[in-house]
């Protein structure tokens, strides 16, 4: 099996990337990954400004895979994400929803026993282990690793989470993947900017998909079928998530667009995964049990 270290990193995604790892499609590869903080918060004296913008969201790769054309799907199957025994969170003055009410930055250790954040004496927190940074490379450019776009990037969705299955765009032949930006916990939202930041260890199968059968990003759990959007603004990226499960139910269940409209009004819902980065990431999650009824499954 293949395990790309942490040293191994970027901080953008990008076609001019040099690939770290190459492998075929149906692989098992471990990425392992700092913090959003590159790991330098080793205490609660070190902060956010010591360490700077330029260090924050490295991802870990990029992977090629060998079967991956222009055109094709992704699908990132999540193994395992395994995490220490402490997490790291900040405080940033003018950042995230309540940047306006802190006057320094603050870095926070939080220990993790047994399956729990242990937030003080009062709070424990159970671990919704998740991936925050999670990307293909962008058909032209760079995107910054904190940034989400339509080849996924800092998506920060709770629900890209071990049993998930991710399905994403390639851009470049190999697709370039890349990972990082693991938190033990963190709500729809994001609200303070970042989640309960860890290292991880991610285990992931990558396979190729001939073609894009879904609207990307594209996401599934065991209960839900879900469509992932970023724009400028919330309400942007809900109607554009809105609008893919729409996409999704006619092209895959067959129903027409007024039936789909009117089913994902009473049977689905939106949600926010964060509105803390660049651009913000709406989801909306239809049940599975609707895919049951049309005997539809996802490949
Ligand atoms: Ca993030
Ligand atoms: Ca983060």
């Amino acid at each position: 099996m293949t395990t790309i270290s942490k040293e191994k990193f970027v901080l953008s995604m990008s076609k001019e990337n040099e690939q770290v790892a190459k492998v075929t499609s149906g692989s098992v590869v471990t990425f392992e990954s700092y913090d959003c903080f590159s790991d330098k918060i080793v205490d609660e004296r070190v902060t956010f400004e010591t360490i700077g913008w330029d260090s924050v969201n490295p991802a870990t790769g990029p992977l090629y895979v060998e079967e991956a054309a222009v055109g094709d799907t992704l699908k990132v199957e999540i193994k395992s994400i395994e995490i220490g025994d402490k997490g790291v969170m900040s405080v940033i003055p003018g950042a995230g929803a309540f940047g306006s009410t802190f006057e320094e930055e603050q870095s926070k250790i939080i220990p993790l026993k047994d399956g729990e954040a242990i937030f003080n004496d009062k709070l424990r927190i159970p671990f919704n282990k998740m991936i925050g940074v999670i990307g293909t490379a962008p058909e032209e450019g760079e995107v910054s690793t904190g940034t989400p776009g339509d080849h996924g990037g800092n998506l920060d969705c709770k629900k890209i989470a071990e049993g998930s299955t991710l399905y994403l765009p390639v851009n470049v032949e190999g697709a370039l993947l890349s990972i990082g930006d693991a938190h033990a916990a963190m709500g729809d939202g994001e609200l303070v900017v970042c989640g309960l930041e860890v290292p991880a260890r991610t285990t992931v199968k990558v396979t190729v998909i001939k073609g894009q059968k879904y609207p990307l990003p594209f996401l599934v759990d065991s209960d839900h079928v879900m469509t992932l959007a970023s724009e400028d603004t919330l309400d942007a990226a809900s109607e554009r998530a809105a609008l893919n499960m729409q996409q999704f139910m006619v092209e895959h269940l067959g129903m027409n667009h007024v039936d789909a409209g009117l089913y994902l009004s009473i049977g689905a819902d939106l949600k926010v995964c964060q509105v803390v980065n660049p651009k913000k990431t709406a989801r909306v999650e239809l049940p599975k049990s609707v895919l049951d009824s049309y005997q539809v499954t996802i490949e």
